[in-house]
C-alpha cells in the first residue's frame, strides 16, 4: 500500500510512519516541521520505502502529484498545542481549514478514491460538561471567547468539509476525534501535560499544575492510537462517519501529577498556577473531558494494550536514558 502522512513527522504521524513500513508499505512524508521534528523520522531516512518532503500543506507545490500516488492518505498536518493555538489564533484558523480544504480537493481531483483519515479533536466537544462525549451530540461554541476556541473551530470546519466531500464527491473520508494521546516524541513544549510532568518529575523540578488541577482528562498511549486509526482507515463502514477515539479511564490532573511524581520516585513538589500565570492570558479549561466509546467498539476489535502507568514508566525510562546519554 501507499501511505501519505501530512504532519507524518509530528508526535503521531511519526508512529504511523513506523507502523506502515513495519507492514513493508511505501510512505512518504509531507511535514513543515513547524512541530514535528525531522528526529522522529530520522530512522527511516535511508528506508527506499520511505520518502519525507518539508513543505507547508497549503503552498506544497507536489501535492496533486502525491495524492494520486497514495491508496491512503492521513491528514494531520496542522498548527497544534494551545501555547502555540494561544500565540498564533490567525494561523490556526487559515492553516488548518485551507490546508484540509485543498487536500480533499487534491483527492476529488486526483481521479480515483484513496482512503482519507482527518485527525479531528476532541476540542470539538467545546465546553460540553456531559460525563461521556458522544459523537452526534450537538456542540457548544462561545464566539466571544478569546482565541482559546480557535483550534475546535478550524477542526469543525475540517469535520464539515470532510463530511461533504464524502457526500457529495464519494470520498471515502473517516473522521476521528482524538482524544488525549500520549507517548514517546511528544513535546511538552506546547503545553501537553503528560511530557512536562514527567520531564520535571525526574528533573526534581516542581510539577505545574494550572487551575486547582481537579480538571480530568482520559489519556490513550499513542502505540494503541495508530493501531485503532489504522484499522479504522481500512474500514469501509467508516466512511462519512465521525469516530472518537480514545481511552475512558479519566484521572484529574492533580492526580496525575502525584502519579507521574510515585512513578519517577521523585522528591519534587507539586505547585498550583492560575489559568492567567501559565497561559500569559485569561483561559477556560475544560473541566472534565471522557469519550463515549460505543461507536469505535461497534466498528472495530482492537482494546487499548497500554495502561496509563506502562505508559509513564516507558516516558520516565526514555527521560533518563536520554540524560544519560548527554
Ligand atoms: N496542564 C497542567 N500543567 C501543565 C500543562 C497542562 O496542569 O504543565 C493542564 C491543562 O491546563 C489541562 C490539562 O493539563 O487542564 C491537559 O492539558 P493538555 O494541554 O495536555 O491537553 P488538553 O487541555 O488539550 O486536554
Amino acid at each position: 500500500m501507499h501511505v501519505l502522512i501530512t504532519g507524518g513527522a509530528g508526535f503521531i504521524g511519526s508512529h504511523l510512519v513506523d507502523r506502515h513500513l513495519t507492514a513493508r508499505d511505501k510512505v512518504h512524508v509531507v511535514d513543515d516541521l513547524s512541530t514535528g521534528f525531522q528526529s522522529n523520522v530520522a530512522a527511516h531516512l535511508s528506508n527506499p520505502h520511505f520518502r519525507f518532503t518539508q513543505a507547508d500543506i497549503v503552498t506544497w507545490a507536489d501535492l496533486n502529484e502525491a495524492v494520486t500516488w497514495a491508496d491512503r492518505i492521513y491528514h494531520l498536518a496542522a498548527v497544534v498545542g494551545v501555547f502555540r493555538v494561544l500565540e498564533r489564533p490567525i494561523d490556526v484558523l487559515a492553516t488548518n481549514i485551507a490546508g484540509c480544504e485543498r487536500l480533499l480537493r487534491a483527492v476529488d481531483h486526483c481521479g480515483w478514491r484513496p482512503e482519507v483519515l482527518l485527525a479531528s479533536s476532541s476540542e470539538v466537544y467545546g465546553p460540553r460538561t456531559d460525563p461521556c462525549l458522544r459523537e452526534d451530540m450537538d456542540l457548544i461554541i462561545q464566539p466571544e471567547a478569546p482565541p482559546r476556541w480557535n483550534y475546535a473551530i478550524s477542526k469543525l470546519a475540517d469535520e464539515a468539509f470532510a463530511l461533504s466531500y464524502a457526500r457529495t464527491k464519494d470520498i471515502p473520508v473517516t473522521v476521528v476525534r482524538l482524544f488525549n494521546t500520549v507517548g514517546p516524541r511528544q513535546t511538552g513544549r506546547y503545553g501537553m501535560v503528560v511530557p512536562r510532568f514527567v520531564s520535571q518529575a525526574v528533573a526534581g523540578e516542581p510539577l505545574t499544575v494550572f487551575g486547582d488541577g481537579a480538571q480530568s482528562r482520559s489519556f490513550t498511549d499513542v502505540r494503541d492510537t495508530v493501531q485503532m486509526l489504522d484499522q479504522l482507515a481500512g474500514c469501509a463502514s467508516t466512511d462519512g462517519l465521525i469516530v472518537n477515539v480514545g481511552g475512558n479511564h479519566e484521572i484529574s490532573i492533580n492526580e496525575l501529577a502525584e502519579r507521574a511524581i510515585e512513578r519517577a520516585d521523585s522528591m519534587s513538589p507539586v505547585e498550583h498556577l492560575p489559568y492567567e500565570v501559565a497561559y500569559g492570558q485569561e483561559y477556560v479549561d475544560i473541566s472534565h473531558r471522557c469519550p463515549d466509546l460505543t461507536r469505535l467498539h461497534g466498528l472495530i476489535e482492537y482494546l487499548p494494550q497500554w495502561t496509563l502507568d506502562a505508559t509513564l514508566d516507558d516516558l520516565i525510562a526514555r527521560v533518563r536514558h536520554r540524560e544519560g546519554a548527554s
